[in-house]
C-alpha cells in the first residue's frame, strides 16, 4: 500500500551540527506512527520541516506517493493536507468555539463545526470563550479545529504534555477515537515511552536524528534493538 506519508533520506543542520541526518520514516493510512526519542533527537525539527515551517537540506517528503518538498519541489505549507497540534494549542482568545473551530472555513463548509463539536464531546459550546473553558476541553477544541480542513495527515508535537496528569490518560484516548474516526493518519511526536505504548499502531525509535529501530509497540517493547532501547523502555509505568 502506498503510504499516506514518507519521508526519504531527510537531512537537516544547524549551524554545522546535524539535527536530523538520514531520516526515513513512513506512516501508513488511518494509522498512528509514534516519533519517540528523548529530548534533543530532532522529533521537532521533524515534525517542522513536514509543516513546511523549515526547509531540509537534502531528502524528499511524500503524501500519497506524490513529492511535495524536494530539490525541485516546495509545496506552500497551507497545500500539503498537513493538519496541525502543538502543546501550546493557542486558541484565537476573541473567537467563541465556533469561531475556533470554523476559522477558515468555506461558508458551504459550515456544518463541519457542529459535526466535530459533537465528535470531541463539545456540543452546545459553541457560544463559550477560551478563558471559559478547562484544559481538557481547550484541547479539544483545539483537536477539532485541527481537524475541520479534513487534513490527510495530523502531525502532534507532544500535544498532552500541558496537561494535568489526572485528565491525561483520557483525553489521550478520546483523542485517539476521534483521530480513528475521521481516517486520518496521525505522526505523534512524544519523549514518554507510555505514551507511544498507548497511543501508537507503529513506533519509530528516535536517537541523534536517525531512526534506530521501527516496528509495533509490542515487538519494540520486546525486543528492543541494543541495551540503550531497553534501559529507554524500563522505567514504563
Ligand atoms: P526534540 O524535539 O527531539 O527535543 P529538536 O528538534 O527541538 O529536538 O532539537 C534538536 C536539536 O536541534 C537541539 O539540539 C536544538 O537545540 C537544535 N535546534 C532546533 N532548532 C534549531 C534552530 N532553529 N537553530 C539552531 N539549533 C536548533
Ligand atoms: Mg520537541
Amino acid at each position: 500500500m502506498t503510504p499516506r506519508l514518507e519521508l526519504r533520506h531527510i537531512c537537516k543542520s544547524f549551524a554545522g551540527r546535524q539535527v536530523v541526518d538520514d531520516l526515513s520514516l513512513s506512516v501508513a493510512p488511518g494509522q498512528v506512527t509514534c516519533l519517540l526519542g528523548p529530548s534533543g533527537c530532532g522529533k521537532s525539527t521533524t515534525l517542522r520541516i513536514l509543516a513546511g515551517v523549515e526547509r531540509q537540506d537534502s531528502g524528499e517528503i511524500y503524501v500519497d506517493g506524490e513529492i511535495i518538498c524536494g530539490p525541485l519541489t516546495e509545496t506552500a505549507p497551507e497545500h500539503r493536507s498537513i493538519g496541525l497540534m502543538f502543546q501550546d494549542f493557542a486558541l484565537f482568545p476573541h473567537l467563541d468555539v465556533a469561531g475556533n473551530v470554523g476559522f477558515g472555513l468555506p461558508k458551504n463548509e459550515m456544518s463541519r463545526v457542529g459535526e466535530l463539536l459533537e465528535k470531541v464531546g463539545l456540543s452546545g459550546f459553541e457560544g463559550k470563550y477560551p478563558h471559559e473553558l478547562s484544559g481538557g476541553e481547550q484541547q479539544r477544541v483545539a483537536l477539532a479545529r485541527a481537524l475541520a480542513p479534513r487534513p490527510k495527515i495530523m502531525l502532534m508535537d507532544e500535544p498532552f504534555s500541558g496537561l494535568d496528569d489526572r485528565l491525561r490518560d483520557g483525553i489521550r484516548d478520546e483523542t485517539l477515537s476521534v483521530l480513528k474516526d475521521e481516517g486520518t493518519a496521525v505522526l505523534l511526536v512524544t519523549h514518554e515511552p507510555h505514551e507511544a505504548m498507548r497511543m501508537a499502531d507503529e513506533i519509530a525509535l528516535m536517537r541523534a536524528g536517525r531512526i534506530v529501530q521501527q516496528g509495533n509497540p509490542y515487538n519494540i517493547y520486546n525486543a528492543p534493538v541494543d541495551k540503550q532501547a531497553a534501559a529507554f523502555f524500563s522505567d514504563i509505568n
